[in-house]
Formats: C-alpha cells, structure tokens, sequence
C-alpha cells in the first residue's frame, strides 16, 4: 500500500501518486504512459489523468505494480478495473498483470489454446488471476523462460496440475519442474509452440515461438521506447554477451510478427520490419563485443 509520506518528488499534485518504494521496473509507464514517467531510478506521475481512460489505465499500473508503489489521495474503483485482468492483447494472448517484486516487475502473458492454455512466466499468486484462469479452462505449461522470472510459478503449477518448462541450466529456480530442455535444440510442443534456446542473459535462457507469429522473450529481447527499436543490455546480460549474440542471430532464422519481452516494450511489426530491427540490434551488439 503506497503512502502519501513517502511520496516521491517529482509527481505532479493530484489523484495518483508514486512512492519512495518505487524499484523502477517500468510496469506502470508502459500500462499508463500517459500519466507515469520515468526520473532516472525511479517513476512518477507526470500528468494527472484527465480522462476516464487514463483514470481506468492508471488504475490498471496501480494494481499491477510489483510493490504497491502506486497510491491515490482519494478512494478509487479498484474491483471493477481489477476485472480486466488478465488483459486482452491479440486473439487468445493476455497480458497477466499482478507482477512480482521476485521477478523485478517481469510481464508474464497466457494464452489460451485448444490443446491446453499456457502461462509465459509467473504473476503474483492471485486468486482473482486462478478464477480466470479456471474459467478460460485452466492451464497446462508454465512456460519459464530463465530463472529470474518464475515468480509464484509453483503455486500456480500446483493448483492447476500444470507442467513446468524450463532449461536445465535454470532448474536451480523450480528443481521440481515437470519438463526439463535440454541442451541447444529447439523443441517443440504440438504444432504451435517451439521453445527456442537462447543462452546469454542466463545460460539456459529460452524464448518461446507461438504459431509463428508471437516471440515471448524473456529478459533476451525487447522494444525500446526510447530508441525506436528491438533492444538488448549488456549490462544486464548475467552470462555472456557472445552467447547473447549468437542466440540473437539465431533468431534470424525464424518469423514473427509480435515481441513480448518479460521487461521492456511490446512491440508488433510486419514481420520484414522486425527482421531488419533484429539485423540492426546484432550489428550493435557486435559493436558492442569488447
Ligand atoms: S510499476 Fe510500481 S515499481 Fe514499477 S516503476 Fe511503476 S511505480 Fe515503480
């Protein structure tokens, strides 16, 4: 729960504000960008919102901050915003909202699908998020990507009997997960969803290809804001930068059209402009060997 003696300088007097608690993980500026904005370490509230909209998108940053960070001077509907998770992206991706301090904030996405739904990485346990899950029919993998963002991915691979994925190099976050990957190979399950190997960020980081069209990403790959453009950080790569480059080329090998990053922007592009995106980022992660 924010609280308005702690609030941080910088936001702009009105309804919503940010906390000192702040960790700076970009949830709020990518739901209500409008409203919240980026001060080095921290965000606060740059414009009150002044419209039902950016009051609903606000409310959605505030319940899906990681550390209740997000606070209001007046009570607000909360419970009927709350109703709009897990939010609708394209046909049958959600984004889930309810992010975890344990994961630093990462988005993490379901999708539903006629064979078994899937989570891509782990929200914070919710129960509003299981009566939602239960209504789409619940869910089969839990698809994690490396070990930084499995969250709750454990209670929610219990009450639902779901199947946990994830590289053996990352098994140290979930030793009891059902389904292990193993070395570089892609593997794929039924004919939509092919996990991709992608050591760099971690050793065994993996992406996860849907229907040849969505890349779940993981910390590998994302959109900057800034920039304009498909981005990755050495200075958050935990593992090897080389193998990060590698692991981009590869990519090169597939289409998509979508990229939906654990942390950073979402992005949809004609899949020859995220190719060209992805060509320019290597060059500059080669520039960037040393
Ligand atoms: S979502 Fe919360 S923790 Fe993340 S940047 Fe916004 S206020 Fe800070």
């Amino acid at each position: 729960m924010a609280n308005i003696t702690r609030i941080l300088d910088g936001n702009i007097e009105g309804l919503f504000f940010v906390d000192e608690t702040c960790i700076d993980c970009d949830t709020c500026r990518q739901l209500a960008p409008e409203v919240f904005t980026d001060l080095g370490d921290y965000s606060v509230v740059f414009h009150q919102p002044s419209s039902d909209s950016e009051v609903r998108n606000s409310t959605q940053a505030l319940l899906a901050c990681p550390t209740g960070s997000i606070g209001t001077t007046e009570k607000i509907d909360t419970h009927s915003v709350m109703e709009d998770f897990p939010l609708p992206l394209d046909d049958g991706i959600y984004y889930n909202g309810f992010t975890s301090k344990h994961s630093f904030g990462a988005s993490s996405y379901f999708v539903k699908h006629p064979e078994g739904n899937w989570m891509i990485d782990s929200p914070k346990y919710m129960p509003h998020l299981v009566v939602k899950f239960e209504a789409m029919g619940g869910v089969r993998y839990i698809f994690l990507s490396h070990q930084d963002d499995v969250a709750d991915a454990d209670r929610y691979a219990k009450h639902f009997g779901a199947q946990r994925i994830i590289h053996r190099a990352e098994l140290r976050a979930q030793p009891e997960a059902e389904v292990v990957i193993e070395g570089r190979e892609p593997v794929r399950f039924n004919s939509d969803f092919l996990v991709i190997p992608t050591p760099g960020h971690t050793q065994g980081h993996c992406v996860l290809l849907y229907k040849g069209h969505y890349l779940f990403t993981g910390d590998h790959l994302w959109w900057s804001r800034n920039r304009k453009t498909l981005n990755a950080s050495r200075s958050v790569c935990w593992y090897s930068w080389t193998e990060q480059t590698r692991s981009m080329e590869l990519l090169l090998g597939y289409e998509f059209d979508w990229v939906l990053p654990g942390h950073g922007e979402r992005i949809t592009l004609p899949a020859a402009t995220m190719k060209e995106h992805l060509l320019r980022l290597i060059e500059r992660m080669h520039s960037n060997a040393k």
